[in-house]
């Protein structure tokens, strides 16, 4: 069967807007590998009364609740009372946590006496599933009943996320027989309206696996689920449809099961051997930033700088005051350059640059916001294109960036392996 989850986030600060819902992003990515739809995000402050209506609205809509924040030792944090209020079950202390609550005390509080509402956070519902929480106090935990699946998670991203990754995915897995899996097929250069026409008729004919597209920013992804008795299976039935989609979009599929072009650029780096550094002007180090927020990529992304004025770009890059005048710093001569230069300066096989317009408004050259230069230099070749990529500083910043390293994806694949 195919269940239908809600996740209901508990807390006041989220409505104030102090932080954002960032629990219920990774939760539904996570649901959405499973192939668990979900219907509906509800936040909902540290109130008993519009907690508990909260609960009753998701029950009568669906299948699993996953409910998260509200796990902590004070008196605001209420979210176990009220769930199991809802559905009739008692809290009872779970020993095992309040050990690992004590010990965790002694150790990294430097032995603070513990207060007797730090063992609320022991406290579980009945007859649950309790999952331990290695990266926090409160442990998380799941039960039945009434034919619902219950969920309560901690509000913490930081103990959130691992513990919906390693325990509750698991968990929600062994609830059907068939196992769900699914791969993401990476798209950059194609609207999303573009690659539905594409896959359109393959994709209505299809029910296992089945395709579905989405956006991302300035990207578009294709999401294969298969529904299967074991990982194998379907893997089994994913492997042609990935072939079949990367057949029907060509070369702008840029990775599959990839999280980022900065990973599919980094694999292809690996892979091939070669070593690449990146020369920014209006991206700001934004490319260096996505490259190093992978572990292990120094080898192969060396460095790079950040050349906002003309006088960066010749101090740190040598390129002529003459040529910057001429041509100004947003144009092809410059990007071309500033590819050249931190490929030679740092010794490396690519050299990406980036030179254009974030806005808002055009620059003091009548350039208009969203035209950007980006250029690749390899050892036998220079290539810049231009781009228009609408307004917005933030979403041109990184469309830029992600531009820039898909030439270089591109220059990669073209490449011999060394
Ligand atoms: P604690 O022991 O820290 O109180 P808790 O389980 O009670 O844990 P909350 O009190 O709900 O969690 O939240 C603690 C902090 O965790 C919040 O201040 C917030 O920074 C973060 N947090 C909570 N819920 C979310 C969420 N849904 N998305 C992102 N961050 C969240
Ligand atoms: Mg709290």
């Amino acid at each position: 069967m195919s269940y239908v989850a809600e996740v209901i986030a508990v807390g006041t600060e989220l409505l104030l807007g102090d932080i954002i819902n960032t629990d219920a992003q990774f939760i539904s990515r996570g649901l959405a590998e499973l192939g668990i739809e979900v219907h509906h995000h509800v936040v909902v402050g540290d109130n008993a009364e519009r907690m508990t209506a909260a609960v009753e609205l998701a029950r009568s809509r669906a299948d699993i609740l996953i409910v998260t924040g509200g796990l902590g030792p004070t008196y605001d944090d209420i979210t176990k009372e009220v769930v199991c209020a809802c559905f009739g079950k008692e809290l009872v202390m779970d020993d095992r946590s309040a050990a690992r609550i004590v010990a965790m005390y002694r150790k990294r509080k430097n032995n603070v006496p513990m207060t007797e509402n730090n063992f609320r956070q022991a406290m579980v519902p009945e007859g649950c599933t309790i999952f331990q929480n290695d990266w926090g106090a409160a442990p998380g935990s799941a039960f039945e009943a009434d034919g619902k699946h219950v969920v309560i998670l901690p509000g913490p991203p930081r103990e959130c996320e691992p513990m919906f990754r390693t325990r509750v995915m698991p968990y929600l897995r062994s609830l059907s027989e068939d196992m769900i899996f699914s791969q993401v097929v990476r798209i950059y250069g194609m609207g999303e309206s573009r690659v539905e026409s594409i896959l359109h008729d393959h994709m209505v004919e299809m029910t296992n696996p089945t395709l579905a597209p989405y956006a991302g920013t300035g990207e578009v992804c294709v999401r294969i689920t298969a529904k299967a008795r074991s990982e194998e299976e379907a893997m089994a039935l994913i492997a042609p449809e990935i072939e079949y989609v990367k057949q029907a979009l060509g070369d702008v599929v840029y990775g599959v099961d990839v999280e980022s072009m900065e990973e599919a650029v980094l694999r292809l780096l690996k892979i091939r051997q070669k070593t690449m550094a990146a020369a920014e002007s209006c991206t700001g180090g934004l490319i260096a930033k996505r490259m190093t927020d992978i572990a292990g990529a120094s080898w192969f992304f060396r460095g790079g700088v950040v050349v906002y004025s003309n006088e960066a770009k010749r101090d740190l890059l040598g390129i002529p005051t003459e040529l910057l005048d001429e041509f100004g710093a947003v144009s092809n001569v410059t990007a071309e350059a500033m590819a050249v230069a931190v490929r030679e300066k740092l010794g490396v096989d690519i050299g990406v640059s980036v030179t254009g317009v974030a806005g808002p408004g055009p620059d003091e050259n009548g350039n208009p916001e969203g035209l950007v230069y980006i250029g690749v230099a390899t050892a036998d070749s220079v290539q810049v294109q231009i781009v228009n990529l609408g307004r917005g500083r933030e979403f041109i910043r990184t469309v830029a960036a992600t531009k820039a390293m898909d030439m270089a994806r591109r220059a990669l694949e073209r490449m011999e392996d060394k």
